[in-house]
C-alpha cells in the first residue's frame, strides 16, 4: 500500500465516522425534541436480567397514602409490591405475569375489598389477589386458576362501572382477540370471573386503560395506534381510531396507557411511545385531542426509555407527589447498571414540561 493510498483510506474512514455521527445526532435530535422532565426515585431492580419488568399500578391506601404501593410485573417471574420510596416489599413468584391493574371497593360479602388483576402467560389466565388492608400486602383470591382459554394472553387492565359497582378485567391474545370479563363473587370468599363480551383487533395489541367515570376503554395496538371504544359489557363494540404511528405522536409500539382523573370528568390520557422513549398525552374527554410529548430525562435517577407499562394517578400523595404521581416502566436502568425497575415521576414535572394548566 503507498502512503498516499493509506492516507485516503484514513481521510474516507474520518469521513465516514463523522457523517455517521452527525446523521445519528440529527436523528437523535429530531426524534426526541419533546421536552424533559425527571423522575424523583426508583424501585429496586426485578430479580430477572433482561426485558423483565413491564407493567406497574399504583394502589392509594385511603387510610394512609404514605403508606401506599407500587405494584409491577417481573414478566419471567411475578409479581413484585413496592412502597413510595421503591423499597420491595413483597415478592410473589407466581408466575409470569405481563400486565397488571387494580380496583378499589368490589364487594365480596360483607367486605369493600382493592381487587388486583394480572395476565399470568404461564397458565394463560389472571390471577386475582386482594390487598391486605392491614399489611399492605397481596393474598392470592382468586377461585383456582381463572383460564381464559386464550392461548397468548398479553395485556390487561380493569374497569369499574360506577352506577352499578360491578368490575371488569380486560385481557388481550397476541392474535388480537379480546375478553371483557365480569368479577363475581364465589361461595368460600373467593373472587372468579365470567366471560361477558369479546371482540377482536387486526393486529396485535397489548396496553389498555378504562376510564371508569366516562365508560371508555382505550386499546392500544402495537404497529399501529390506539382506539377508543364503550367499556360497557352491553355495548356494540365500535373501535374509533384516537391517534396512530407516523403521526409524529406515536412510534412503535405503542405500549402502556393510564388516565390521569381531574374532576369534573376533566384530565389527560398518557400513551407510552416506546419506540422514541416518549410519552404522548391527549385530553381525557372525547375526542382526545392531543396536548403535547414529554420524555423523562436524568435527574435525581437515570432517565427513562424503551418505555413499556405506565400508570398515573391524580390523588394525593407524600411530597413530591402532592399533585400524584406516574410510574413508569426503565428499559435500561444505568445508575447504578442493575436490572431494570421502575420510575417514580412527580405529576408536578409533567405539568411543568407541557405547561399543562393542572
Ligand atoms: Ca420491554
Ligand atoms: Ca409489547
Ligand atoms: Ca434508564
Ligand atoms: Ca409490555
Amino acid at each position: 500500500m503507498t502512503s498516499s493510498t493509506s492516507l485516503r483510506r484514513v481521510a474516507l474512514a474520518v469521513l465516514l465516522v463523522t457523517s455517521q455521527t452527525l446523521v445519528g445526532s440529527a436523528a437523535y435530535a429530531a426524534r426526541n425534541d419533546a421536552p424533559l422532565a425527571q423522575a424523583a426515585l426508583e424501585t429496586e431492580p426485578v430479580a430477572s436480567r433482561g426485558d423483565a419488568a413491564d407493567d406497574p399500578a399504583i394502589w392509594v391506601n385511603p387510610a394512609d397514602p404514605a403508606v401506599s404501593l407500587v405494584i409491577g410485573t417481573d414478566k419471567s417471574r411475578g409479581l413484585n409490591v413496592y412502597r413510595l420510596d421503591g423499597t420491595l416489599v413483597q415478592s410473589l413468584p407466581d408466575g409470569r405475569m405481563n400486565n397488571v391493574d387494580l380496583r378499589d371497593g368490589f364487594a365480596l360479602g360483607e367486605r369493600r375489598v382493592t381487587v388486583v388483576a394480572a395476565s399470568d402467560r404461564d397458565r394463560d389466565a389472571v390471577a386475582l389477589y386482594l390487598v391486605a388492608p392491614d399489611t399492605q400486602t397481596l393474598v392470592g383470591i382468586g377461585d383456582g386458576v381463572l383460564a381464559t382459554g386464550l392461548t397468548r394472553i398479553y395485556g390487561l387492565c380493569m374497569y369499574a362501572e360506577p352506577a352499578s359497582g360491578r368490575q371488569f378485567v380486560f385481557v388481550n391474545d397476541k392474535d388480537g382477540r379480546y375478553q371483557q370479563h365480569e368479577l363475581e363473587a364465589r361461595p368460600g370468599g373467593r373472587i372468579g370471573l365470567r366471560l361477558v363480551r369479546e371482540f377482536r383487533l387486526a393486529r396485535q395489541p397489548e396496553g389498555c386503560a378504562a376510564d371508569d367515570e366516562l365508560g371508555w376503554l382505550y386499546v392500544g395496538e402495537e404497529a399501529t395506534g390506539f382506539y377508543r371504544l364503550s367499556a360497557a359489557p352491553d355495548a356494540a363494540v365500535t373501535l374509533d381510531r384516537v391517534d396512530r404511528t407516523g403521526s409524529g405522536r406515536l412510534v412503535a409500539d405503542v405500549e402502556g396507557i393510564s388516565i390521569y382523573r381531574a374532576s369534573g370528568g376533566e384530565g389527560y390520557l398518557l400513551v407510552s411511545s416506546q419506540g422514541d422513549d416518549a410519552y404522548a398525552v391527549y385530553r381525557r374527554r372525547p375526542p382526545n385531542e392531543y396536548v403535547g410529548r414529554f420524555r423523562i430525562g436524568d435527574g435525581a435517577v437515570d432517565g427513562v426509555t424503551s418505555t413499556d407499562g405506565i400508570d398515573v394517578t391524580s390523588r394525593p400523595l407524600p411530597a413530591p407527589f402532592t399533585e400524584g404521581l406516574l410510574v413508569v416502566q426503565d428499559d435500561r436502568n444505568t445508575s447504578p447498571r442493575a436490572p431494570q425497575n421502575f420510575k417514580l415521576v412527580p405529576w408536578n414535572e409533567v405539568r411543568r414540561a407541557l405547561a399543562l394548566d393542572r
